[in-house]
């Protein structure tokens, strides 16, 4: 009756967490991964985050002040990287955001353009949203950031400020018209004279970014660095 238990817990957790790769469907699964190490070296590193005034730091030039800055993953229709976005995002699939931000993480030992850092700040979300995805996506690749490089995490600071139109509904200028008026701060104490990691899951325009940049510059920090899992033309 043991064994008929086991088998059939083990069943339903095999229907929860899937060991196959998200991608390709092999079995060949490490360490709780969820691509195998054939998909994952497919994967599109940008290494941006090695590389001085790439492309996602120009995104910001002329908007707002930031140190480096990258993304580690070219994001493209139908790849793999919008299979783990999309896992996340969508499918309460928190390990595919941990392995995101494990390869940020990854990235940032291999630069020495990011170091020292405070805190990792993730871009908040409006709270009913975060209340009905169960979590702040970037929060959790937050946790795979911190899981290769152990800096802490710091959610008591920036918080979105009110129900906005989603981004894909308004043009560039519209949003930067109003890019001051997405986040808000609390606790801005904490902020002072700290070097902060901004940490966002895709970079397209960057107003988003530049909006959470420019409310935590309110809190005087010494230093602002910005990292999205992916980065895509917009
Ligand atoms: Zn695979």
């Amino acid at each position: 009756m043991q064994h008929f238990l086991k088998k059939y817990f083990d069943g339903f957790l095999h229907l929860l967490f899937p060991k196959i790769c998200l991608h390709c469907g092999s079995e060949d699964l490490p360490n709780h991964d969820v691509v195998c190490p054939i998909c994952y070296s497919k994967l599109p590193f940008t290494d941006f985050l090695q590389i001085e005034n790439n492309v996602v730091e120009k995104i910001f030039w002329g908007r707002v002040s930031l140190g480096a800055s990258g993304a580690a993953l070219f994001f493209t229709k139908n790849s793999i990287v919008q299979l783990l976005i999309f896992e996340l995002k969508y499918k309460q699939n928190k390990r595919a955001g941990w392995m995101l931000g494990q390869i940020i993480g990854e990235a940032m030992k291999l630069s020495h353009r990011f170091q020292q850092i405070d805190y990792l700040i993730p871009v908040p979300l409006r709270r009913k949203k975060e209340r009905t995805r169960g979590y702040n996506q970037t929060y959790i690749i937050c946790e795979g950031i911190s899981q290769v490089l152990a800096i802490p995490i710091e959610k008591r600071v920036l918080f979105k400020k009110k129900p906005s139109i989603t981004q894909t509904q308004k043009g560039r200028i519209e949003r930067g018209q109003d890019s001051n008026t997405l986040f808000k701060l609390k606790n801005t104490t904490v902020l002072f004279n700290k070097r902060l990691l901004l940490v966002d899951d895709v970079i397209t325009t960057g107003a988003t970014a530049e909006s959470a940049c420019l409310c935590l510059q309110q809190g005087r920090p010494a230093d602002i660095q910005f990292v999205a899992a992916a980065y895509t033309l917009s």
